[in-house]
């Protein structure tokens, strides 16, 4: 018989203490690879927040809706584009003149129909401008100026779908009658305060002028708010003379405050003051973008038209305005109907001014 070592006999008469030693030595620093710190699961990553929107551009010196501003260059394409002339066209409605009434009308008008740049505008005045994110609905309001002479176009006018503003002109022949009809029909309703020109152009009733006296100039705007029914706001009929100067713009204002009013510049004089003037004085306003019929035909006005969504697109906000003419009713009658599914919405002036107030509030 073989002699052995005591320790293997003892090992093979009972080796559970060595199975057990040996799962310590292998499990032991197993256990505490699996189970320290770092090998432990990680806890889920945060996840960064993914910025689906640019943070809004700040331009120097733009205000919101003026596609042209103090000091920036030009921005939209058309502005750009130099200048080409046309003779002047004849116009299908009494004293229509919104589009550049320091050209006397005798003479060829530019074509662009945005004038340049107000000069001079103090750049603390200007608002920022706004920027809405790419993926949101776009929005665009049309005001339709001009109303109250011809009441079988003020009328096919008022018909156009959604929510276009009108703009009427006061103590005309249809124009108390058609903002009534207007406002029946769900529509916004302004006034078309008519205000002196630089071209001599005559004004109709009701229109402000730097000759009257301020008790004159206060008592005929108050009598043109009274005589158009249903009124939101107002804009500049004309103005081009009037909307440059401080003190009238300031009567204007005057009158304004306390009847919860607002005011669009049409932005018929690049000098004008009124938007200035207008935020002083805490009354809701904008500024016209683009004439969309300066000249009356199906070509001039989709240009107009498809300018006037590039900016919303650009801005996220833009405002025309156009007049009850014939070619651009037939135009608008078509082209509304197209806005949705390019998500651009026509909002009511009022509705515009407050968009633009809690974007400019946004930023
Ligand atoms: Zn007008």
């Amino acid at each position: 018989m073989t002699a052995r070592d005591p320790l293997i006999e003892a090992i093979a008469r009972n080796p559970r203490p060595l199975v057990m030693m040996m799962i310590g030595l292998v499990g032991m620093p197993l256990s505490l690879w699996l189970f320290t710190p770092e090998r432990a699961p990680a806890p889920p990553a945060p996840v960064p927040r993914v910025q689906e929107t640019p943070p809004p551009a700040r331009a120097p010196a733009l205000a919101p809706t003026e596609t042209v501003g103090p000091a920036g260059p030009p921005e939209t394409p058309a502005a750009s584009e130099p200048a080409k002339t046309i003779e002047q066209p004849v116009r299908q409605t009494p004293d229509t003149e919104d589009s550049d009434p320091s050209v006397p009308l005798t003479q060829a008008m530019p074509l662009a129909p945005d004038p340049a740049p107000p000069a001079g505008t103090p750049p603390d005045d200007a608002l920022p401008v706004l920027v809405l994110p790419p993926t949101q609905t776009r929005y665009i309001a049309i005001i339709i100026d001009d109303i109250g002479y011809v009441d079988t176009l003020g009328a096919r006018a008022i018909a156009l779908p959604d929510d276009v503003t009108f703009a009427v002109l006061p103590h005309t022949p249809f124009g108390a009658e058609l903002a009534e009809s207007a406002h029946r029909n769900g529509k916004e309703v302004m006034l078309h305060a008519p205000m002196s020109n630089l071209a001599n152009m005559p004004l109709g009733p009701g229109g402000l002028t730097p000759a009257l006296s301020k008790e004159e100039f206060v008592k005929t705007l108050s009598l043109a708010l009274e005589a158009v029914p249903n009124l939101k706001g107002i804009n500049n009929h004309m103005g081009s003379e009037l909307t440059t100067l401080e003190s009238p713009m300031r009567w204007v204002m005057e009158t304004l405050q306390g009847r919860d009013l607002y005011f669009v510049d049409s932005y018929t004089n690049a000098a004008s003051v009124a938007g200035h003037i207008a935020r002083e004085a805490n009354i809701p306003t904008l500024t016209r973008n683009v004439f969309l019929d300066n000249v009356q035909t199906h070509e001039d006005i989709d240009r107009e038209f498809q300018r006037l969504l590039q900016v919303a697109r650009e801005k996220g906000f833009a405002t025309g305005i156009g007049h009850p003419y014939e070619a651009t009713l037939e135009y608008l009658e078509k082209a509304i109907p197209t806005l949705t599914r390019m998500n651009i919405e026509l909002v009511p002036v009022s509705e515009m001014i407050r968009l633009q107030r809690s974007a400019t509030d946004a930023l």
